[in-house]
């Protein structure tokens, strides 16, 4: 019988990054690291009730204590127990610039390599994976992961609807000259395939000889919906369990989420102008969780959990 896998992971965006998508400047600083102090325990209950090893794409500079002092610390040891407990600590670049795709090779290395070293005094291990703020991979950085011996990258999203809706937001937001912060996504990407592939080099989106891999976020077979947290979590139930089912045509079920996506509005004290900007903040956090343990148990059922290392090491071994 052939295995199927699923892979959890979960982008542990900071509130400055959403303050900056909807160009609303920067946020109160005690929201700073909301998303790492509300959020992630949630994350890490859930998973821990089913015996889920998942991946947390850390941002380097919340757990950098020249940036963030105490809440650094803090940080550092609620992170060095989920590694304690199984979890995989991804790369998610130093500062999230949303314009990393067009930076140079400095850049992109100082990017990279910062948060790498504090990622690797928080495990002990050399960092496998990395995904790219916004999802937009270029070149540059895949020099620089190979450079670095990643095993895999992980920030190719393959789905047109994704596309349509952010180039919709901010086309809104500059015609009420409000300009996001986001930066259009390399729509090259559209094109890339939906299963994990060996990239080339000089163009990720396409298959190629680099000597790590490509593990794309998840869309569905045929119609490339999203099968991510943010729509997931959203979705009606019968158009929630379609997808997850839909997933069962491919092999490797690469789910991703954000941190935010079990935030409580309310309880964890975000300003109404966010909440009034980003939908999933206004559905309560009780309904998010019971669609996230839904998503979880139906896919269960058809896939063996996995880290996105040990799922690099299989498509080193079996696939390419
Ligand atoms: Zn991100």
């Amino acid at each position: 019988m052939t295995t199927r896998y699923l892979a959890v992971s979960i982008d542990v965006d900071p509130v400055p990054c959403y303050y900056r998508i909807y160009g609303l400047g920067e946020p109160p600083e005690e929201l700073r690291d909301l998303v790492m102090r509300r959020c992630v325990p949630r994350f890490a209950e859930v998973l821990a009730r089913r015996g889920v090893a998942a991946t947390f794409f850390i941002v380097g500079a919340d757990v950098d204590v020249h940036v963030l002092g105490g809440r650094a610390r803090a940080a550092r040891a609620l992170l060095g127990d989920l590694v304690a407990a199984g979890h995989e600590l991804g790369n998610h670049s130093h500062g999230h610039p949303y314009e990393m795709a067009r930076l140079g090779a400095d850049d992109v290395a100082r990017e990279i390599g910062a948060c790498d070293a504090l990622l690797r005094e928080i495990t002990g291990r050399p960092t496998a994976g990395f995904r790219a703020p916004g999802y937009d991979l270029s070149t540059t950085m895949l020099a620089e992961l190979a450079r670095r011996g990643y095993a895999y990258d992980s920030s190719i999203f393959p789905a047109p609807g994704y596309y349509a809706a952010k180039a919709a937001v901010m086309a809104a937001l500059a015609a009420v000259g409000q300009p996001s912060g986001a930066v259009m996504t390399d729509p090259r990407a559209l094109a890339a395939p939906p299963a994990p592939y060996r990239p080339a080099m000089a163009a990720p989106w396409r298959r190629g000889q680099a000597p790590l891999v490509e593990l794309p976020i998840a869309v569905t077979p045929w119609a490339r919906i999203p099968a991510i947290g943010t729509s997931l979590l959203l979705a009606p139930p019968w158009a929630r369990r379609a997808t997850v089912a839909a997933m069962r045509g491919r092999r490797f079920f690469n789910f991703e989420l954000h941190g935010m996506d079990l935030a409580d509005a309310e309880a964890d004290g975000i300003p109404g102008e966010l909440v009034a900007r980003q939908a999933d903040l206004r559905r309560p956090l009780a309904d998010k969780l019971a669609a996230f343990e839904a998503v979880l148990d139906q896919a269960l059922a058809h896939f063996e959990p996995v880290t996105l290392r040990d799922a690099a090491s299989w498509v080193h071994r079996e696939i390419c």
